[in-house]
């Protein structure tokens, strides 16, 4: 392929300055490279072409000509994915949203923001705020993670267990399909009952129906005050008995976390934090609450006397003030960096029906111990949403290749054992090329097909971030 030609033509059609081609001197290498990549270890990026489109006509006009020419395309967010979506390794032109940055429009009367899809999650959260509003879709990687990229893989985070996934903020898309056609899906009403709500299909799709290039986001107003609890865990049993019993004090929960020692020694040891409590356990819980007024607040210390009495924690604490709430939150929001940034892991991010969640801990730590000897499992997640992240963690001395193959024989039992529990093998990450030969232990095979069928309406000739999901 000629890759000097695809720059020059892509040059005439948006503008010479939105094209890069590898080592023509504009861009540093590595950096050039991690936009053709994400947060997973497995894959290395190898592409020529990077695009900076500056608004939904310039990604239109790139895809087309990617159309027309045969070409695939990666759509390339903030990259903090974990499933290998956005990974360009066969020479496709990446098309980079990042400067795609801008709110395009807000309704102070729905409360809406239109924004472009390559805005940073943490500055919608600030764009809403400054407007009175709250945007509660929150997750550890909202500093980078794009907006775009959230709704494409639709994001779940630590608040789900309140507010629901990105999809239930999504009131309208603009996407570019594989043929180069830009749809504008529902604009900016709340009801509109007019057949197949297709931008639906857009998100979770990962980037392989269309490039989403604008979005309607949905906004609420912020809780008054929030407050965060800690607990020490003895047993996991206990985890669930403390889910149940949030239940019974008309407290609105915003988030219900777990995590184990070996993840909190993780923590302390990256990030330097202290000790949550004088004595160690073997499970932590974390609870965060709305609290609107007095009687709330005492519902809260009402909540932590009840669970003391039930004798199922063994050391509980509120935070005291917001530096406090924070504190907590590190235990658990600094995890993955904690693990990534000093250790090659193998992430699994699984969901299960709670009333399941007992017995498949169980077998599963049976086959984990039998077929993982000697190595360290960090697990930890939302709780509250029947949601683990399980992480292989690779002992020093193997090597990459050796840890990724064995992990790679393990899945298939663990996914077996997903299948029998009724949960599914990506509860928020996503499929991406990470996950994509198992697909089918959570999808049938009808369901498969139709997906497929979709995609071929969506992207004909299956050049849109080909090799994900499906
Ligand atoms: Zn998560």
């Amino acid at each position: 392929m000629d890759f000097t030609k695809t720059k020059i033509e892509l040059g005439k059609l948006i503008g010479e300055k939105k094209i890069i081609q590898k080592n023509d001197g504009t861009m540093d290498e590595s950096l050039f490279n991690s936009y053709g990549t994400d947060r997973t270890k497995v894959y290395s990026p190898n592409y020529q072409v990077l695009v900076f489109p500056e608004n939904t006509d310039d990604v239109a006009k790139v895809v087309s000509y990617a159309y027309q020419n045969g070409i695939s395309i990666v759509p390339s967010g903030g990259r903090t994915g974990y499933a290998g979506g956005a990974v360009a390794k066969d020479e496709e032109i990446v098309i980079s949203l990042s400067k795609m940055n801008q709110v395009l429009d807000f309704d102070p009367f729905l409360g809406t923001l239109q924004i472009q899809a390559g805005m940073i999650t943490k500055n919608l959260h600030k764009e809403a705020e400054e407007r009175g509003f709250y945007f509660p879709v929150d997750f550890a990687a909202t500093g980078s993670s794009h907006i775009g990229g959230n709704i494409a893989t639709n994001a779940g985070g630590v608040r789900v267990v309140r507010y629901g996934l990105i999809r239930d903020w999504v009131l309208g898309l603009t996407v570019v399909t594989g043929k180069g056609e830009v749809f504008r899906f529902n604009g900016e009403i709340l009801k509109n009952n007019t057949g197949y709500d297709l931008k639906h299909l857009f998100i979770g799709s990962e980037g392989t129906l269309g490039i989403i290039t604008e979005a309607v986001v949905k906004l609420t107003k912020p809780p008054k005050d929030i407050r965060v609890i800690f607990l020490a865990v003895p047993e996991y049993k206990n985890i669930l008995e403390i889910f149940k019993e949030t239940h019974n004090f008309d407290l609105p929960l915003l988030a219900f976390e777990f995590l184990t020692d070996y993840c909190l020694e993780k923590v302390k040891e990256h990030l330097g934090v202290p000790d949550p409590f004088q004595s160690p356990s073997k499970y932590y819980v974390l609870m965060e609450f709305e609290v609107n007024d007095e009687t709330d607040e005492e519902k809260l210390y009402s909540i932590l006397e009840s669970i003391t009495e039930k004798e199922l924690i063994a050391d509980g604490s509120i935070a005291q003030n917001s530096r406090q709430n924070e504190t907590f939150w590190k235990y658990r929001e600094g995890i993955s960096e904690s693990l990534s940034l000093a250790y090659t892991v193998h992430k699994n991010d699984i969901s299960l029906p709670l009333r399941n969640m007992e017995s498949f801990l169980d077998e599963m730590s049976a086959l984990l111990s039998n077929q993982y000897q000697g190595f360290a499992i960090a697990l930890f997640g939302h709780i509250g949403d029947g949601n683990l992240h399980l992480n292989i963690v690779k002992p020093k001395e193997l090597s990459d290749s050796d840890f990724f193959k064995q992990c790679k024989q393990v899945d298939p039992d663990m996914f077996q054992l997903i299948q029998k529990y009724k949960g599914s093998i990506s509860a928020e990450h996503g499929i991406g090329l990470l996950k994509k030969d198992y697909l089918g232990f959570s999808r049938s095979q009808g369901e498969l097909d139709t997906m497929r069928a979709i995609k071929a309406a969506f992207d004909p000739k299956g050049i849109l971030n080909p090799g994900k999901v499906l």
